[in-house]
């Protein structure tokens, strides 16, 4: 995926308002985006070029208006010259008179042809209005520079949005080897939030024949098997909500078969498109269940004709993507779903070779309070067993346990089946991969050395300044920290979190939310340490505190807050950094009032009686004082009285005295109009762009 930038930021980055860069992306047909929204670094390209292309003209208009208006005065003085010497030389013969007026004529002309240059020439141009300093010739070439240093930033500092899964991670590709056993499909459902993707999945669920004599699902691993006519399918739960792109990402890419579930009463929305983007992007097959057909307004082929925008043809519109009508709620259509799905499989060949050492990918992973760090784990080859040492990116362990995808305890399992594993020292991080290896010594060793990289990694991001930073020292921003740890339940959440903050960091550049520290497991009290060492606020999600922590959370207060939901947690979160702005103040007009009667008193001046007639006045408003429409007095209203005592305001439609030193020329029927700086409330739509 070419890298993409927001488009506020390249706004920033090349010293333009905002406004100015979406009025030339629309200028380029792209209408429907907006300050968050992303564009890819060759539009962004286009647009910069677009926009000096129109500098350029713009300036290269008003140079040819400025010669024009030298050419008019030159013209005018010349015919004024050439008038004069025809008048002297007209003087001693009376009838050559004719030459002076075609003097002046063409004087006129000209004149009039240089009016019309600069008439021309006045005409706002759009581009010289807001056209940025770059946009002058002479540093034209500081927006090349501009952007190959914005490509060069993006290079750096964009990871790619979705990490792309190990290798090891994927299915064993080239020759099936002789004792390859056949391993059963993974299957992701992904889809638009609502469109029925659980639904679905229970009620697929429900169709095995093997469950109702093993008595349901114990404990639920994050995976899941069904089997019919002796065929199995492992179907990976990805998590509905928009924060979790990452984790339905890695769904799509452990998938072998992705179901992307699209609701027939609604049709394709965003989750829809970024399903097809993750399926796509992981170049795996795509069977389309068109869902809800029980609804009234239910339009399967107005799905399909949707669909055919994203290069999914259904079979009865020529192409080859299989589409199912299905009722998850009604249980219809769903022999049909689950046999295109052994369909695909089976061309698709799955193998897998049992007899090499394990290789796993992790799906799910999180901390339970009395087992410890937990993780379901999708074995790719090879079997693993009970007492295995086993290594996961920078955490590794002897199995203590496996548990079927039911929760039942088992001693092995082989390829292609979700198991859960019991024994790592910490918790993984979904889509990493785990592998057997030798003893204890060795997973030590190499889990050692894989957190040194990372730590080393973390502490150049650290040095890197960012672009807040930078403002903060040129003093543009008033920069406010809003500091944060985060604690969930599993990593997958815990990531979903904190790319859903920096989302919400990226939309307002007076706040830089930084997150000082992550982790799975129970808020404890080295969080709340960590806390007050750094004035940060602890964030958890679906966990709970420890009673150690509650009761030094208090005395240090330390802001605790946990959340269930995670757009409650944003929400949250939004409402802060909001809260956090600094006010605006603008001066409005906040009243109106009328001179009814004139006092002067010697020794204290001159007080208009008046009275007010909408609004209010307040001692030290800006006053204007006009009569007949004509403005006689601007300046400040420095004394208001209200039956004798200073008044701090008056509402509509009492009376008052006002008066102020510096006018005393007041009449009867004066109007006033008073003005006040007045705090405008911030507000700060934030946009899920995710
Ligand atoms: P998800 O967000 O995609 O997981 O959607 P859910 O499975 O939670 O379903 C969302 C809503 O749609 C629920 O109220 C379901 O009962 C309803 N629903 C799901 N499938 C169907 C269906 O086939 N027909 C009808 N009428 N409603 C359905």
């Amino acid at each position: 995926m070419a890298k993409q930038v927001r488009i506020f930021q390249l706004a920033k980055k090349l010293g333009l308002r905002t406004e100015a860069l979406l009025k030339v992306l629309a200028e380029m047909g792209l209408e429907d985006v907006s300050a968050t929204s992303s564009i890819d670094i060759e539009t962004a390209k286009a647009a910069a070029e677009l926009l000096a292309e129109q500098a350029k003209e713009a300036r290269k208009r008003a140079e040819e208006a400025a010669a024009a208006e030298v050419a008019r005065l030159e013209a005018e003085a010349k015919a004024a010259q050439e008038a004069q010497e025809a008048a002297a030389e007209a003087q001693p013969a009376a009838a050559e008179e004719a030459p002076a007026e075609e003097a002046a004529e063409g004087a006129a002309e000209t004149e009039e042809g240089a009016e019309a240059a600069a008439g021309e020439a006045e005409e706002p141009e759009a581009p010289a209005r807001w056209a940025p300093a770059w946009a002058a010739p002479e540093s034209l070439r500081t927006l090349e520079e501009q952007l190959a240093e914005l490509e060069q930033e993006l290079e750096e500092d964009d990871e790619p949005i979705f990490v792309p899964l190990p290798e090891e991670a994927r299915r064993p590709k080239g020759e099936r080897p002789d004792n390859a056993t056949d391993v059963p499909p993974v299957v992701s459902v992904l889809g638009h939030v609502d469109h029925g993707k659980t639904t679905l999945l229970d009620a697929l669920r429900e169709t095995d024949v093997v469950d109702g004599e093993h008595g349901g699902i114990t404990q639920h691993i994050g995976a899941s098997e069904i089997e019919l006519d002796d065929q199995k399918i492992v179907f990976v739960d990805t998590p509905g909500h928009a924060a979790f792109t990452q984790m339905r990402a890695r769904g799509g890419q452990v998938a072998d078969i992705v179901i992307l579930v699209v609701a027939a009463d609604d049709g394709v929305m965003p989750q829809t498109i970024e399903a097809i983007g993750h399926a796509k992007a992981a170049d795996v097959p795509i069977i389309v269940a068109i869902n809800k057909i029980d609804m009234p307004g239910a339009d399967p082929s107005r799905v399909k004709q949707a669909l055919l925008e994203y290069e999914l043809v259904a079979e009865d519109f020529g192409g080859d993507t299989i589409m199912v009508p299905v009722s998850a709620l009604k249980k219809e259509g769903l022999d049909n779903l689950l046999e295109m799905i052994l369909l695909v499989a089976e061309v698709q060949e799955l193998w897998a070779d049992p007899d090499v050492s394990f290789t796993g990918v992790v799906v799910e992973a999180g901390m339970d309070d009395s087992r410890g760090p937990l993780s379901t784990v999708l074995v790719r080859n090879g079997e693993v067993k009970v007492g295995d040492v086993v290594l996961c990116g920078t955490t590794w362990g002897r199995i203590r346990r496996l548990n079927d995808w039911r929760g039942k305890s088992v001693k092995s399992m082989g390829p292609g089946h979700p198991v859960e594993v019991i024994g790592l020292s910490e918790v993984p991080q979904s889509g990493q991969v785990m592998t057997a290896v030798e003893g204890v010594k060795e997973a030590r060793a190499t889990a050692g050395d894989r957190g040194d990289a990372l730590r080393d990694v973390a502490m150049e991001g650290n040095a890197r300044a960012s672009l807040k930073d930078l403002y903060r020292e040129l003093g543009e921003l008033t920069v406010k920290d809003l500091n944060l740890s985060l604690k969930a339940d599993v990593w997958g959440s815990v990531q979903a979190l904190e790319d859903a903050l920096m989302d919400l960091n990226d939309q307002l550049d007076e706040i830089d939310i930084n997150i000082i520290s992550m982790g799975v497991g129970e808020v404890n009290e080295s969080d709340v340490m960590l806390a007050v060492a750094s004035e940060a606020i602890i964030l958890g999600f679906h966990v709970g505190i420890a009673d150690a922590a509650v009761r030094m959370a208090e005395t240090e207060h330390v802001e605790i807050r946990t959340y269930e939901i995670i757009y409650e947690a944003l929400e949250d979160i939004q409402a802060a950094m909001v809260g956090m702005l600094d006010p605006i103040f603008e001066e409005r007009v906040i009243g109106h009032g009328r001179a009814l009667r004139i006092f002067r008193i010697s020794r204290i001046g001159v007080i208009a009686g008046s009275v007010i007639t909408d609004g209010h006045a307040q001692r030290n408003a800006k006053m204007t004082v006009t009569r007949a429409g004509e403005t006689v007095f601007e300046g400040t209203l420095q004394s208001l009285r209200r039956f004798e005592n200073e008044a701090r305001t008056v509402e509509a439609p009492n009376e008052c005295g006002i008066a102020t030193n510096d006018f005393r020329g007041w009449e009867e029927g004066d109007e006033m109009e008073f003005r006040a700086d007045v705090e405008i409330p911030r507000n700060t739509t934030f946009k899920n762009t995710r």
